[in-house]
């Protein structure tokens, strides 16, 4: 796994609330193309991880280096534009929109530069180009996770699994070249997982990079192809599945859960 094939390289990473080492020395990297998958017990630093590697949190040290550049203290929506997005829960403001709409703000949501297109005068035919070409994009993708027929519906009457659907597509249309998934299939049903899987395979296949994190052991085994473990803050180990579920410190850590 040298530096070429990498996608992701986090060194170091590094965070703390309060006196609490959230993130304690975190160094991975992630294979360009790959569906990685990160477990580790509960408050083993996952989340934290992911929101210091995305912009959420600023690190107190440590970098993070996409593609071979260095993202290490930019803001989410730069991070995003870059081709590194995450998952957002629905805000609840946009409960009230349809799921069409929300779909719709997803890419302009990401910076201001469509609203400054708006209002130069000459530009008008461009943007309306642009708005023609997300709607289409829009609906292509609320096909491909098949809830077209939802288009009308408030975010806020989604379930569960439709919310996670949603917020999937969303992050789809900022056209990213990877994704991070944390724990994407929470409430979802076993049918609707299996779609969302299906949906990840299907876009790893067109080149897209995933790291998942997911508390079911059983699943990152399945579908990952390479596995990182976070105990404590930091990597406690990595390797292949069959590798990593023989891993007595892996074992251990789980155990003393
Ligand atoms: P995981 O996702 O692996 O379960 P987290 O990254 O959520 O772990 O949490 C790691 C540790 O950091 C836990 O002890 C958690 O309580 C703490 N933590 C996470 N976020 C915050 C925060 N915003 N403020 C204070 N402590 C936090
Ligand atoms: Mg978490």
């Amino acid at each position: 796994r040298d530096e070429e094939s990498a996608s992701l390289v986090v060194e170091d990473l590094r965070k703390s609330f309060g006196g609490i080492r959230a993130v304690d020395g975190a160094s991975f990297s992630v294979e360009r193309g790959s569906l990685t998958g990160l477990i580790g017990p509960n408050g083993a630093g996952k989340s934290t991880t992911f929101n210091l590697i995305t912009g959420v949190y600023e690190p107190d040290g440590g970098r993070v280096t996409f593609e071979g550049r260095d993202l290490t203290g930019m803001r989410t929506h730069a991070i995003a534009k870059a081709g590194l997005v995450r998952t957002f829960q629905i805000a609840r403001e946009l409960e009230e929109m349809t799921v069409l709409e929300n779909l719709m703000l997803a890419p302009r949501n990401q910076s201001g530069e469509k609203l400054v297109n708006a209002v130069v005068p000459g530009l008008r035919g461009r943007v309306r180009e642009e708005e023609r070409e997300l709607r289409e994009r829009v609906w292509e993708t609320l096909e491909l996770f098949e809830i077209d027929h939802l288009a009308e519906e408030h975010a806020g009457n989604l379930s569960g699994g439709q919310r996670k659907l949603l917020e999937l597509a969303r992050a789809l249309l900022l056209d990213p070249s990877m994704m991070l998934l944390d724990e994407p299939f929470a409430g979802v049903n076993p049918t609707l997982e299996e779609k969302l899987l299906d949906r990840v395979h299907d876009l790893r296949d067109e080149g897209l990079t995933f790291l998942l994190v997911e508390h079911d052991m059983d699943l990152i085994m399945e579908h990952c192809e390479h596995v990182i473990v976070m105990h404590q803050g930091r990597v406690l180990a990595e390797g292949p599945p069959a590798a990593i579920r023989s891993n007595d410190r892996v074992i251990d850590a789980y155990l003393g859960e």
